[in-house]
């Protein structure tokens, strides 16, 4: 059933494979039946329905109306290599006719699992790193924290329990992630939260909460991690969990020196460092692992997205052979999920870090990661105060005053609308928190296709800042 929906430059016909009642149904039906995570339910009244994409081929996706967008940010910043890579799919569906699933639990593994478990052990930064498998990034965090407080209780110092987090930190929906997430909203309405999460300011350079210039400053950021835990107690401290680069809370990479002091920190009071690679981890920053930028060993590390590039879903933690010799000797590790190393999962990361490495795709996260923030900065607007960012996590900070760097009143709604309009004109462009715009697509970019998603970026914040006046 194709239908002509509109003539788009003059040569490209949209299609919809979907007819116009088959499109209204679905709506319909999304709203009677479907609970969706984290999306304003009165912004889809107005929209008059859900936006349903229906497919996908490198960059770009489809929607059920037969329009194509760039995503800017690759799924939930996981898409690394692109839609529609049929080695992936072979490999997934391959091993789904051969053994579809089999558990890690009581003493079982499959082949592929020890395979991909090699594999990150080899790569993470981690010293003498032994892998635990996940379903995604809220359980590799709270089997991180969960490793964390095991660790010090196995150990002979079970009030070593305390975790520091930082604020604009998103760690995920788990009830431990939860309470180590800390953005406006996720909260609300869930407490009693889970007991020993603190949480200290994080660095922005851009915004410094101790009002210092990078370069003068003595990392007061860095500072406020070692106030924290003499606050709490270094003998109640049991890590210290951060984003190598903030990601939700706005795509916020921290200034060079404050890894290498916070490692420092930590290992003067004995808290573990728990690197949250989520994002970051497999490439996006054009690194391997976010931390690797700034040279620094954590002892827990939390990945998830980017180890299959959402083909299908995969987490995992990787922690010390510190950690893992005191589990050893206990003898159990009384924790895991039904998915742990799903064979599948295996299978799609083997061939998703396969295409990683045969097309270069880290170094080109970091080559297209620059050339797209230079292209930003050059755009001629008034409201684009930083244009920020590491590889291909980068995010565009909008203010009311260049100058000043004042920010637009929350009211405003300013980068929700221009990711509005970036829907109108051809973008999936997401609004993180504080007015800026997430632009973090897959990592499989080209030049041209970075050329369409700037103007057509510089379009829809022109529009909203002439609406705005
Ligand atoms: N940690 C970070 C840094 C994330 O960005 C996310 C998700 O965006 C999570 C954890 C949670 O991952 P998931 O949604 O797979 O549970």
């Amino acid at each position: 059933m194709l239908r002509l929906v509109e003539l788009f430059n003059e040569e490209v016909i949209i299609v919809s494979i979907y007819s116009e009642e088959q499109i209204l149904q679905m709506k319909e039906d999304d709203f009677s039946y479907h609970l969706h995570p984290t999306s304003s339910i009165p912004d889809m009244e107005a929209w008059g329905g859900p936006r349903i994409i229906s497919e996908g081929e490198g960059v770009r996706v489809k929607s059920v109306e037969g329009k194509t967008y760039i995503d800017c940010g690759a799924g939930l910043w996981l898409n690394n290599v692109g839609t529609g890579r049929k080695e992936i799919v072979e490999a997934a569906s391959k091993q789904m006719e051969k053994l579809h699933y089999f558990q890690s639990f009581n003493g079982y593994t499959h082949p592929l699992a020890i395979e991909v478990a090699k594999k990150f052990a080899k790569m993470v930064p981690v010293e003498n790193a032994r892998i635990f498998f996940t379903s995604g990034g809220s359980e590799s965090n709270d089997s991180a924290y969960k490793l964390a407080r095991l660790y010090f209780n196995l150990t002979g110092r079970p009030e070593k329990n305390q975790i520091i987090c930082r604020t604009k930190a998103y760690h995920g929906v788990a009830y431990g992630a939860t309470s180590a997430t800390s953005l406006p909203g996720f909260w609300d309405g869930f407490r009693p939260l889970v007991p020993g999460f603190h949480h200290t300011d994080h660095p922005h350079c851009y915004f410094c909460a101790w009002g210092k210039e990078e370069g003068s400053c003595d990392y007061e950021c860095a500072k406020a991690v070692e106030e924290k835990i003499l606050e709490i107690g270094p003998e109640k401290v049991a890590g210290f969990s951060a984003e190598p680069v903030i990601g939700t809370g706005g795509a916020i990479v921290p200034p060079n020196g404050y890894y290498p002091r916070v490692r420092e920190i930590c290992n003067k009071y004995d808290v573990l460092l728990i690197a949250d690679e989520v994002i970051c981890g497999f490439g996006r920053t054009g690194k391997n692992f976010g931390i690797e930028n700034w040279g620094v060993k954590p002892d827990l590390m939390m990945l998830a997205k980017g180890i299959t590039s959402g083909y299908i879903p995969m987490g995992a933690v990787a922690l010390t052979g510190k950690i893992y010799e005191p589990i050893k000797k206990h003898g159990i590790f009384m924790h895991g999920y039904t998915y742990t190393g799903h064979p599948v999962a295996c299978a799609a990361a083997l061939a998703n870090l396969e295409i990683v490495e045969k097309e270069n795709l880290v170094e080109n996260a970091r080559i297209k990661g620059e050339i797209l923030r230079q292209k930003v900065r050059a755009l001629d607007l008034p409201c684009i105060g930083e244009v920020r960012g590491i590889g291909m996590i980068n995010g565009v900070q909008l203010v009311k005053n260049r100058e000043t760097r004042e920010k637009f009143a929350p009211s405003v709604g300013f980068a929700k609308r221009v990711s509005f309009l970036g829907w109108e004109n051809g973008l999936i462009l997401r609004p993180l928190i504080d007015d800026a715009l997430q632009l973090s697509p897959s990592l499989i970019i080209s030049e041209t296709e970075i050329d369409e998603l700037v103007e057509k970026l510089e379009t829809s914040i022109k529009q909203a800042w002439e609406e705005y006046l």
